[in-house]
């Protein structure tokens, strides 16, 4: 789950890294009493707002509740902000770049900091990856004083203890929240000291049983201001991986290896996925209902295509599952259901009961799905 950054600047706060005085600003209307001039950046879950206008530097003398309305009606990646957080301008004389992040091919966290931060740094990681600087540390040690003070000097900041501090902030916050990713960009050097003027942080869905007060804490901060919790509850759901995909086909399997296989046969079907959930091997009427409910929830999926291999799982019980939603929602998106496996007599006898067809062979359940969503070659 991606944090807004006024989110993530407020736990920036409560840890002690300082950022500017902000207030959230939920619409036109609404007052903000800082001293101008002031920042108003676009609330929205992505990159690049600076770029597109989603960071406007005003002062006094403007029209705030025109300019608040042109921010909340800009298109940033296909996205509309949110809400709009204003801060005290900060009086920037460099800006940095700093995160922390895993890396899968190491297996260790790793500090990434560059001294051309600020909204080019795609570009300058792309083009001239020699300035940007990364650090693999020991997760239970922490970044250590001598990497510390070896990036400081690298990126050429002059104020090395703030920036320690910093960093073993970060990671507290990362480590306590379960952190997939902490970046500040830029992390600027102002005449009072460093100060982040962008906060990111990305939370580990997979982590959510263990941080459930955490999450329910965003959550609810995100309902008490109306905004919108993007993409999370799916993810919540224990077991369930949802992988947003680009075709027209929705579809569910049992397991990662049966709806890998089913992906390529809907590929080789001439068609594509709308997208992708698998329960993981442990699964109950309950996890099927919610899987499907997740990816009907997608407008781009023309027909549903449910593949199940049971071993540990049980037909009996995905039956009810189905059944259930099926009939709670009135479904009239076309499914096709290919079961076998552990209790599938009894699954098959459910669903021949509950008027709803099935599929023997896995073909030919792809070749109907993929003619349902008004696709194929
Ligand atoms: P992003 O483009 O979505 O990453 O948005 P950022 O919050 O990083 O802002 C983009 C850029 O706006 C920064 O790199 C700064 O150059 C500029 N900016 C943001 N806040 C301030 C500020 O308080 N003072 C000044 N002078 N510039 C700012
Ligand atoms: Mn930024």
């Amino acid at each position: 789950m991606k944090l807004f950054e006024f989110q993530g600047k407020k736990i920036f706060e409560e840890y002690g890294i300082p950022v500017p005085k902000s207030c959230l600003l939920l619409s036109p209307d609404s007052e903000c009493r800082l001293s101008f001039p002031i920042v108003l950046k676009a609330q929205v879950l992505t990159g690049g707002r600076g770029k597109a206008g989603g960071v406007v530097a005003v002062d006094k003398n403007i029209n705030l509740s025109a300019e608040l309305k042109s921010i909340l009606n800009l298109k940033i990646k296909e996205r509309t902000a949110a809400a709009v957080l204003a801060e005290e301008k900060a009086n920037i004389q460099h800006e940095f770049y700093l995160s922390i992040t895993y890396r899968g091919d190491i297996a260790t966290p790793v500090l990434i900091a560059s001294s051309a931060g600020g909204v080019d740094i795609e570009e300058v990681a792309s083009i001239t990856p020699e300035k940007v600087l990364t650090i693999p540390f020991n997760p239970l040690l922490g970044p250590l004083s001598h990497q510390v003070a070896y990036l400081a000097k690298a990126i050429g900041c002059s104020d090395g203890i703030a920036l320690k501090s910093i960093i073993g902030k970060l990671y507290a916050i990362m480590r306590d929240y379960d952190a997939k990713l902490v970046e500040i960009n830029p992390l600027a050097s102002t005449p009072d000291g460093l100060c982040a003027l962008d906060a990111k942080i990305l939370l580990d869905d997979k982590a959510a049983y263990r941080q459930e007060k955490r999450f329910s804490n965003i959550i609810d901060e995100l309902n008490n201001n109306q905004l919108p919790v993007e993409d999370f509850d799916i993810q919540k759901k224990g077991t369930i991986t949802y992988v947003p995909l680009k075709g027209s086909v929705g579809l569910i399997s049992d397991g990662a290896g049966t709806g890998m296989l089913t992906l390529d046969l809907i590929k080789d079907a001439g068609s594509e996925a709308a997208n992708f959930c698998e329960m993981g091997g442990i699964t109950s009427p309950q996890v099927i209902y919610d899987a499907m409910e997740a990816v009907v929830a997608n407008p781009k999926v023309k027909s549903l295509l449910i593949v199940l291999i049971g071993g540990f799982n049980r037909m009996d019980e995905m039956a009810e599952g189905i059944i259930k939603f099926i009939r709670e929602h009135n479904m009239s998106l076309p499914v096709v259901i290919r079961m076998c496996g552990t209790m599938e007599e009894v699954g098959l006898e459910m669903m021949r009961k509950a008027s709803i067809p099935t599929y023997d062979n896995l073909d030919e359940a792809v070749l109907k799905a993929v003619a349902l969503a008004g696709g194929g070659s």
